[in-house]
């Protein structure tokens, strides 16, 4: 019998397998449908050699210590600091905009004070700022909007920035300064072994048993246990009850090239050319010294696997019908990007998971005390 079947060895799942069976002397069982553990997170070594991640560039940030510290128990890191270029204008600039960005764009050589009046005058006065393309009209105005954030938005999530919620484009900031960096949080590094090793790591315990390429429809009536930690799409838990709720996909093209360097930043953006919105050179981010590159370009999708919740407010009205009832279902717990259909970051996704791991011990506490 074990006292956990955890549906999803991402992030979410790992994390709640690798807490309750060592702090907590739980048995669990993890399963996951894919060939491997790490989730979306996974890399591995392609045939030449080449630290890859699968589904695409993950890049480790937090402000929260707690999190970078949770995490160092199974990896040592290398630190990296993530930057990006924009392809705008047939130029290569840095995104997000900051200083350098306008000078190069416009050929110009403000300063900071001079660049900020200068944006301040193409800024549209938006009384409230609900959408995606609100949060940057009013920041930088139109003409950069188109630039640099509208049509990329369109490739990525197949509909207009108006038509999606402002946390998705508040993302990325506007500077002043000449900060090139992509993010600025307290922690920035990369598991220098890479993601799926520290995952191995986090998951060797004798109280953890690992099952793969098992969808847990197919097992879940043959293997005896308490309760069930969800970490898949919500929607379908619930066999789309209430409808389904819409993810956005993206198709990897990975490729490896005869050339030591390939890219002028670790990645590029490509908002208004190409079918694809993005390329990364892997290298840049592990550090690692190969003669050959590896990349991959991203090209957005509707239908395939759910990477991104969509962030927009009917979405958001579905997925609370789901969350009504995923909160009155005893002894199964929803947590991760898709089981709370939430734009998180991996850090997030921790965080989120060890709450919920606190959540299960307070509880497991009261029942003790009673
Ligand atoms: P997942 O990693 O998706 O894990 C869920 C697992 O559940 C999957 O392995 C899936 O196979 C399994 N599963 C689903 N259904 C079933 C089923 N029926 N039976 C069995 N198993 C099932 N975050 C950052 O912090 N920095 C980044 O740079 C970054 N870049 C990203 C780039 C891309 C292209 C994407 C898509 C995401 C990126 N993220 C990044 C976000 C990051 O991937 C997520 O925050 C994190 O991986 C989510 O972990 P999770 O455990 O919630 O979900
Ligand atoms: N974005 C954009 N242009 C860019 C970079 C980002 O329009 O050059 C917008 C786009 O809508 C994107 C969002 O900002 O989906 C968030 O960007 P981020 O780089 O955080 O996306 P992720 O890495 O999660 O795919």
């Amino acid at each position: 019998m074990f006292d956990y079947l955890i549906v999803g060895a991402g992030f979410a799942g790992s994390v709640l397998a690798e807490r309750l069976a060592t702090r907590s002397n739980k048995k669990v069982l993890i399963l996951d449908k894919r060939s491997h553990i790490a989730g979306n997170a996974y890399d591995h070594y392609n045939e030449d050699g080449i630290l890859v991640h699968k589904y695409g560039p993950h890049i480790f940030h937090t402000n929260s210590k707690d999190v970078f510290e949770y995490l160092s128990n199974f990896t040592d890191w290398r630190p990296y600091e993530h930057r990006v270029l924009a392809s705008v204008d047939g130029q290569m600039v840095p995104m997000p905009i900051n200083l350098d960005t306008i000078n190069k764009l416009y050929g110009l050589s403000l300063n900071s004070f001079e660049v900020e009046q200068f944006l301040e005058s193409l800024a549209e006065q938006v009384p409230v700022i609900k959408t995606s393309e609100d949060v940057v009209v009013s920041k930088v105005g139109r003409e950069l909007y188109e630039k640099f954030f509208r049509n990329y938005t369109r490739k990525q999530w197949g509909m207009d920035p108006s038509e999606l919620d402002k946390s998705v484009t508040s993302r990325v900031p506007t500077r002043t300064n000449r900060d090139d960096r992509y993010f600025t949080d307290t922690y920035q590094a990369m598991p220098l072994h890479g993601y799926t090793r520290m995952f191995e790591r986090m998951l060797d315990h004798p109280n953890i048993s690992i099952m793969l390429n098992t969808d847990y429809h197919d097992v879940i009536d043959f293997i005896p246990f308490k309760e069930i930690i969800f970490t898949g799409p919500v929607d379908e838990y619930f066999d789309f009850k209430f409808g389904k709720l819409p993810y956005r996909s993206l198709e990897f093209k990975h490729e490896t090239l005869n050339t030591e360097k390939f890219l002028a930043a670790p990645v590029v953006n490509y908002p208004n050319e190409h079918l694809y919105t993005r390329i990364t050179e892997f290298k840049a981010l592990t550090g690692q010294q190969h003669p050959k590159t590896s990349v991959v370009y991203e090209y957005p999708k509707a239908e395939g696997d759910p990477y991104y919740p969509i962030p927009r407010l009917e979405n958001a009205e579905l997925y609370n019908k789901y969350k009504k009832l995923a909160d009155e279902t005893p002894n199964v717990h929803f947590v991760g990007r898709l089981a709370t259909y939430k734009y998180y970051n991996m850090d997030q996704v921790v965080a989120q998971a060890l709450t919920l791991y606190k959540k299960l011990t307070d509880k497991a506490e009261k029942v003790a005390d009673k």
